[in-house]
């Protein structure tokens, strides 16, 4: 999963990256609103985490553009802790709404119902009938196996079980695990691939040669 961070303040902006990455989200973090609005034209995220106090533009300004634009799933982040302001907020197609100062375990907590919530599931697993995975605890259960995930495992699984029949490109697999400044080991895919499949079967993920790799859908 890929999110952009919006967010002015450097302590928090640094902080709330490394929490993210250390889960093995690929955070890309911008600190106004205009380079926030070039991110989303140049790349696809999988979701937003907005604050409102920008030093160019009002959060809610901001909301409103990327709303034009496109559906993205959308959390604010905020000192703001007005009821109107809230309420504006969700009303212009904010997903969620977390004061600060929060706890980065209950951002996280976040994170995955929205995204769940978006993925049309009621449910906090992921799974394709074949391999389900917790994204709480990156725990992966596959018959008899069951084994908790590196953080780059699980961003690698979760991307192809988030769309489960669907094929994708190393370059969108990697921009699934890797956010700015982060170094793509060559062969990474292959690698964490190579490993997963070591693990639970060699027909668990399936390489279509020369396009890239997918898991079975839903049978
Ligand atoms: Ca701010």
């Amino acid at each position: 999963m890929r999110l952009l961070l919006i967010e002015d303040d450097a302590m928090i902006g640094e902080a709330v990256r490394e929490v993210l990455r250390d889960v093995a989200y690929a955070a890309d973090w911008v600190q106004d609103g205009e380079t926030a609005l070039a991110c989303l034209e140049a790349q696809s995220y999988d979701l937003i985490l907005l604050d409102l106090g920008l030093p160019d533009m009002d959060g809610m300004e901001l909301l409103k553009k990327v709303r034009i634009r496109s559906d993205i799933p959308l959390i604010v982040l905020t000192a703001r802790d007005a009821v109107e302001e809230r309420i504006r907020g969700l009303d212009l197609g904010a997903d969620d709404y977390l004061i600060k100062p929060f706890e980065t375990g209950e951002l996280l907590a976040r994170i995955r119902a929205v995204c769940r919530r978006r993925g049309g599931s009621g449910s906090p697993l992921l799974s394709n009938g074949r391999i389900t995975l917790n994204p709480a605890t990156h725990e992966a259960v596959c018959g008899e196996v069951s084994c908790v995930l590196s953080a780059r495992e699980f961003a690698l699984l979760q991307a192809l079980l988030v769309t489960p029949g669907r094929i994708l490109s190393r370059s969108e697999l990697e921009n699934k695990i890797y956010g700015w400044n982060e170094e793509v080991e060559s062969n990474a895919v292959e690698f964490l691939i190579h490993s997963l499949r070591r693990k639970f079967g060699a027909d668990l993920i399936k390489n279509i040669r020369g396009v890239g790799w997918m898991v079975a859908g839903t049978s």
